[in-house]
C-alpha cells in the first residue's frame, strides 16, 4: 500500500541493523533485496519488520528466498514501479503521529510551530486528497502548493521522516487557515485557532474543515449551547460525538478498557463508544441524554491538537451536515448548507477531494466492531482467502446506511459510509464515490453487479441502470449480511447464520425479519427460522416507528384471550407499566 511510510521504515531499519540492499514498492507488494545475511540475521530482520512496522501499514505475509550472491553498497530506496490504471491499494487518512505533534508544539521549529497542516510519511491526509493514481503530489489536491526549499530537501532525503511525504508542507509554503463569520467575512487570519477556541468558550458554534469534511463544534459542557445546536441542526435526540485532547479525562468519566484506549489512540483514531461513568459525568445532558454509551474521539489533525491547547474542555464534534445528508466538504458548500447552524467557520485552502465522515467503532469481545466505516478505515480492503472468482463485482449495498463494495483480485473494497440514499445529495455522493473508486483502482467496467432484492431501494435502481440485466445478481438482504460476515471473518461453512438487523425483501416477495439460515459448505442458504409473519401497519413506516409493531402484538394478545373488554381497556387493565 502506498503512502504509509513503509519504504523509509525499511531503509531506517536496514541502516540500524547494518544491512545493505534495496527496497521497492510494486503492485505485488514490497520487495526487499539484501546482500548476504546469516539465517539468524535474516530472522532478526523479519522479526523487526513484523514488530516495528508503522501503524497504518498492514503485513499480510512475508516470504523470502535466496537468489544468489550480490554485493550492495549501502541501502537504497528504489522508485515505485507502478503504472497508471494498475491496481494498487490506497492508504486511508492517518491521525497525526507523535513526532509531528512534537514538531507542532516545538517553539524552536520556525517552520512548523503551531502549523496546522504538519504531516510526514507516517501521518496526515491520504485518500481524501488523492485525485488519481499513482499517489504522487501532482495528482493530489496539494498540487497547487509549491514546496519551499526546506520542504523539498526533506522530501528528497531518504533518511528524513518526510521523504516522499506527498502532502509535506510548512508555514512557508503550505495551506493556510482562516476564521470567518457565517457570511464569509474574515474574523481572524493571524491566530485563527486561538480565536476559534475563545469563541467556542463564549458559546459559539463553529464549522471546522477537517480531513474529510466539515465538523460542527461547540462547548460540550454548556447545556445552553448544546441545546442551541440541537435546534439549529433539527436533531432532537440522536447522540452527539465528543472530542477531547486528554485521555486521562476520558479515563475519569468513562469506563475505558485497554482495547478501547488502544483504538482511541490508534492511527485510525475512530469515535469509540464508551460507557459513561454516571457518578462523574460532567457534560451537558443534551449531548446524549439517557444513553449509557457516548461516542468519544481524540484529536487527529494538528488543527484539533492546537485547538485543545487553547480549549482544554471537551467539544461536541458532529458531522457538518443536515440530518442524514452527506457531510459538507467544500468551503462554499459548507457556507451554503450549514448557514443556519454555524456562527463561524474555521476553513482552509486545501481542497478535500473525497468526503469522509468520522468512523465509529465499539469494542466487542476485545475486538473492534465497526459501526460506521469511513475515515482511517476506507478504502483499506478485506482480503478474501476463500474462492473469490476471477470476475470483478460491484455490490451496490442497501438503501439505508449505504456503502458499496467492489470485489476484484481477491480484495473486497468497501466504500466509505455514504448514508441513507433518500436525498439528491446522497445519490450524488454515491455516484461521485463510485466514479472515484473505479478510477483509483483502475476498473473500467464490472462483470457482475449485485444488488439488494428490494425493488424500491435506490441502490437497486442504480444497479439496474448500470449494466445489462443478464449481469445483474439480486441478493436477499439478510443473506447478504451473513455472507459478508463469512467473508470478513474467514469463517468455515457449514454454519448457522443469524441476521436480526431488521426487515428485508424476501425471496418470496414478502418482507422478512429476524432470519436464521443454515449455510452449507457450497454457500447454499436454507431459511430455517424467522419471526411469525405479521401485518406491518403503514408498511415501511413501521421500520422507523416500532411502536406500530408493538400495537400489532398487543392486538394479537387481546384476540387470543377472547377478552370482552375493548382493546384499550384490555391493555390498560392487563399490562404492567
Ligand atoms: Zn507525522
Ligand atoms: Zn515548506
Amino acid at each position: 500500500m502506498q503512502g504509509v511510510g513503509f519504504r523509509p521504515f525499511i531503509y531506517d531499519l536496514a541502516g540500524r541493523l547494518g544491512i545493505s540492499g534495496t527496497v521497492s514498492n510494486t503492485t505485488e507488494g514490497v520487495f526487499i533485496k539484501t546482500g548476504s545475511l546469516s539465517y539468524v540475521e535474516l530472522l532478526d530482520f523479519i522479526k523487526n519488520i513484523r514488530e516495528k512496522s508503522p501503524d497504518p501499514s498492514v503485513i499480510e505475509n512475508i516470504s523470502f528466498k535466496e537468489t544468489g550472491h550480490r554485493k550492495y553498497s549501502g541501502f537504497i530506496i528504489e522508485n515505485s514501479t507502478e503504472t497508471e490504471n494498475r491496481f494498487q491499494l490506497i492508504s486511508p487518512d492517518i491521525a497525526t503521529c507523535e513526532k509531528c505533534i512534537e514538531d507542532v508544539f516545538n517553539s524552536d521549529d520556525s517552520r512548523r510551530y503551531l502549523y496546522p497542516f504538519t504531516n510526514c510519511t507516517n501521518c496526515g491526509p491520504r485518500f481524501t486528497i488523492i485525485k488519481k493514481m499513482p499517489y504522487d503530489r501532482p495528482y493530489t489536491t496539494m498540487d497547487k502548493f509549491k514546496m519551499c526549499s526546506g520542504c523539498m530537501t526533506e522530501y528528497r532525503d531518504p533518511s528524513d521522516r518526510r521523504f516522499h511525504a506527498q502532502p509535506n508542507a510548512c508555514k512557508k509554503c503550505g495551506p493556510e487557515l482562516l476564521l470567518t463569520d457565517k457570511t464569509g467575512n474574515t474574523v481572524c487570519s493571524r491566530d485563527p485557532i486561538k480565536r476559534a477556541a475563545e469563541l467556542l468558550g463564549e458559546g459559539g458554534i463553529i464549522g471546522i474543515k477537517s480531513l474529510g469534511g466539515f465538523q460542527i463544534a461547540c462547548d460540550a459542557a454548556s447545556e445552553k449551547t448544546v441545546k442551541k445546536l440541537r435546534e439549529r441542526k433539527s436533531r432532537p435526540a440522536k447522540p452527539f460525538a465528543i472530542m477531547i485532547g486528554n485521555i486521562e479525562w476520558i479515563r475519569k468519566h468513562y469506563r475505558l478498557s485497554p482495547e478501547e484506549a488502544s483504538s482511541l489512540k490508534s492511527a485510525r483514531a475512530p469515535i469509540v463508544l464508551l460507557r459513561k461513568n454516571s457518578s462523574t459525568y460532567p457534560l451537558s445532558c443534551s449531548v446524549s441524554f439517557e444513553n449509557k454509551y457516548e461516542g468519544i474521539m481524540l484529536p487527529y489533525t494538528p488543527i484539533h491538537h492546537i485547538l485543545f491547547k487553547y480549549m482544554p474542555g471537551p467539544l461536541v464534534m458532529t458531522s457538518g451536515n443536515i440530518s442524514e445528508e452527506p457531510i459538507a466538504s467544500g468551503n462554499n458548500d459548507a457556507k451554503k448548507r450549514l448557514k443556519n447552524i454555524c456562527d463561524y467557520y474555521l476553513m482552509h485552502n486545501r481542497e478535500i477531494y473525497s468526503r469522509y465522515d468520522d468512523s465509529v467503532i465499539r469494542i466487542f469481545m476485545d475486538k473492534e466492531m465497526v459501526l460506521r466505516r469511513a475515515r482511517g478505515y476506507a478504502p483499506y480492503p478485506i482480503k478474501i482467502n476463500g474462492h473469490a472468482g476471477s470476475r470483478s463485482v460491484l455490490a451496490t449495498g442497501a438503501h439505508e446506511k449505504n456503502t458499496f463494495t467492489i470485489l476484484t483480485r481477491k480484495y473486497a473494497i468497501s466504500s466509505q459510509h455514504i448514508g441513507d440514499l433518500d436525498t439528491y445529495q446522497s445519490l450524488e455522493f454515491f455516484e461521485d464515490t463510485l466514479i472515484n473508486y473505479k478510477s483509483l483502482f483502475g476498473l473500467d467496467e464490472f462483470d457482475i453487479v449485485a444488488h439488494d432484492m428490494h425493488p424500491d431501494y435506490r441502490s437497486t435502481k442504480i444497479a439496474r441502470s448500470s449494466i445489462s440485466s443478464n449481469m445483474l445478481f439480486p441478493v436477499q438482504h439478510h443473506m447478504a449480511h451473513i455472507s459478508s460476515v463469512i467473508a470478513e471473518n474467514n469463517l468455515e461453512c457449514p454454519l448457522l447464520g443469524f441476521a436480526w438487523d431488521g426487515t428485508g425483501y424476501g425471496t418470496d416477495g414478502k418482507i422478512w425479519g429476524s432470519e436464521i439460515f443454515e449455510v452449507s459448505s457450497n454457500l447454499d442458504f436454507i431459511r430455517i427460522g424467522h419471526l411469525i409473519e405479521k401485518a406491518l401497519p403503514g408498511s415501511a413506516a413501521t421500520i422507523k416507528k416500532p411502536y406500530r409493531m408493538a400495537a400489532v402484538y398487543l392486538r394479537q394478545l387481546w384476540k387470543r384471550n377472547n377478552s370482552n373488554e375493548s382493546l384499550r381497556d384490555y391493555i390498560y387493565n392487563n399490562m404492567a407499566y
